[in-house]
């Protein structure tokens, strides 16, 4: 999905380490706080023999990386995916510290994935391999210590499995162990959506800013799953106009609008929004380069580089997926006026109502959906604010901003707790 003229480094983690660098310099971050902030606490490297259907065993790749839990337990979610690799992980995970803290919800950061391509497992095979990888990673885990969340290609059956298999070794159900479970086991009202409803409270409040009217407001969404099917759900909800979808298998684009809720039934049905009736097919690459006011990244890294980012015509990028455009796209959406909500404001909805199943979890309290969607508008809108005002401040976009806000909170929590021993 990449260009071939490609020169730009797109190693996530090195990524994540110069947009953290951005900042730390703006900030002028004293070397020896900038070297811990920086600097991932601990990484495992599991291997997962599984028994497979036909009696032979795999054996798979995991990883679970805690980059900083200054302010609290580390917290992100478990990705499975061919391409997954411990960089990545490490920058998916620092990206999660950056993310709770710009939201301030007291949680550091941590992330996992098994290299592997969840779509040739039967359910059997996928249930051995989580379950044992639940296992590999007991160890460090936990409800005070680290608390994985779904990602790409995971879901609330795969968190049902972790919960399960770490209760079989403490003798007793440990609910808050992980997040984004099923409602009857704990999991909270409102966290399917969580992530595209806080995606949608940050357009929301962007359009404000920039004086776009929501209502008919054009949108393009890369990436059809949890993030991006609700995304444009919600938006469509709003009066938005949502011309174009794409997964992975292709795209659909109908200049007049589409049904988002009917694309995700022939989703469905089909495998991909490919074919959809009454829309023309595009590109992953062309979707993202149509004449639009809203584009919603919501598959994977780098989708938007230093060579593809003077395409953009969008007035705003609303990042739900982690780390869609690069620090080179970056400079070029600025330098043309696009207003790009950065990954770590625009999808923390779904960590911040993850906060509010813990929370739930522990008191034994549920709360309604109004009582989950309210305090999450209230957090993201207020977030939003945050940066905004930061990023005017120091005159740069809203990730720069976004980081500065996050390193102050996670330097000030280092500084109070002073290094050990
Ligand atoms: P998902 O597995 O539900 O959906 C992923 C979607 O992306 C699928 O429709 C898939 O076909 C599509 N996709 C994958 N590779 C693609 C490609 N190369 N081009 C176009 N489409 C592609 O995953 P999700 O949970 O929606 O996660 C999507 C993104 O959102 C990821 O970056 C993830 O880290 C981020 N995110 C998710 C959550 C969450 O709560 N689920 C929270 C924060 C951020």
């Amino acid at each position: 999905m990449t260009s071939a003229k490609q020169t730009e480094n797109l190693n996530p983690f090195d990524i994540a380490k110069e947009q953290f660098n951005t900042a730390a310099d703006l900030l002028n971050l004293d070397p020896s706080m900038r070297a811990v902030l920086i600097t991932p606490k601990r990484q495992l490297i599991v291997s997962i023999p599984v028994k497979m259907d036909n009696g032979t065993i795999s054996v798979f790749e995991g990883y679970r990386v805690q980059h900083n839990v200054a302010r609290g337990p580390a917290k992100g979610g478990i990705r499975y995916h061919p391409q997954v690799t411990l960089d990545e992980v490490r920058a998916l995970a620092s990206w999660m510290t950056w993310k709770c803290a710009t939201v301030g919800i007291p949680y550091g950061g941590g992330k996992g994935g098994i290299r592997v391509d969840p779509h040739k497992l039967s359910d059997g095979e996928l249930e051995r391999m989580t379950r044992r990888y639940a296992t590999e990673i007991a160890p460090i885990i936990g409800t005070h210590i680290d608390i994985p969340a779904p990602d790409v290609y995971t879901n609330e059956q795969t968190m049902a499995w972790i919960m399960d298999t770490i209760s079989m070794f403490s003798g007793g159900s440990q609910l808050s162990v992980v997040t984004g479970k099923p409602i009857a086991l704990g999991g909270s009202r409102g966290r399917g959506e969580a992530t595209a409803r806080g995606c949608q409270f940050t357009v929301r409040e962007a359009c404000k800013h920039l004086g776009i009217n929501l209502a008919g407001a054009r949108v393009a969404v890369q990436g059809y799953g949890n993030a991006g099917s609700i995304a444009a759900q919600l938006l469509y909800e709003d009066g938005a106009k949502v011309i174009a979808v794409s997964d992975t298998g292709g795209g659909a684009v109908n200049l007049g609008g589409l049904d988002p809720t009917d694309v995700l039934r022939h989703k469905g049905e089909s495998g991909s929004c490919a074919g959809y009736k009454g829309a023309d097919a595009i590109s992953n690459d062309d979707l993202l380069k149509l004449d639009c006011e809203i584009l919603v990244p919501a598959a994977l890294e780098n989708q938007i580089t230093e060579d593809s980012a003077a395409d953009i015509k969008a007035r705003i990028v609303a990042e739900a997926a982690n780390g869609p455009v690069t620090p080179g796209a970056d400079r070029v959406l600025f330098e043309n006026g696009v207003f790009d909500i950065p990954d770590i404001l625009a999808n923390a909805g779904g960590v911040t109502v993850s906060y509010f199943e813990w929370c739930q979890d522990r008191s034994g309290f549920f709360w309604s959906d109004e009582q989950v969607n309210g305090y999450l508008e209230k957090i993201m809108v207020n977030a939003f604010n945050e940066v905004y005002e930061k990023s005017k401040s120091y005159k740069v976009d809203m990730r720069t901003g976004a980081y500065c806000l996050a390193i102050e909170r996670v330097a000030e929590a280092t500084r109070v707790r002073g290094i050990f021993p």
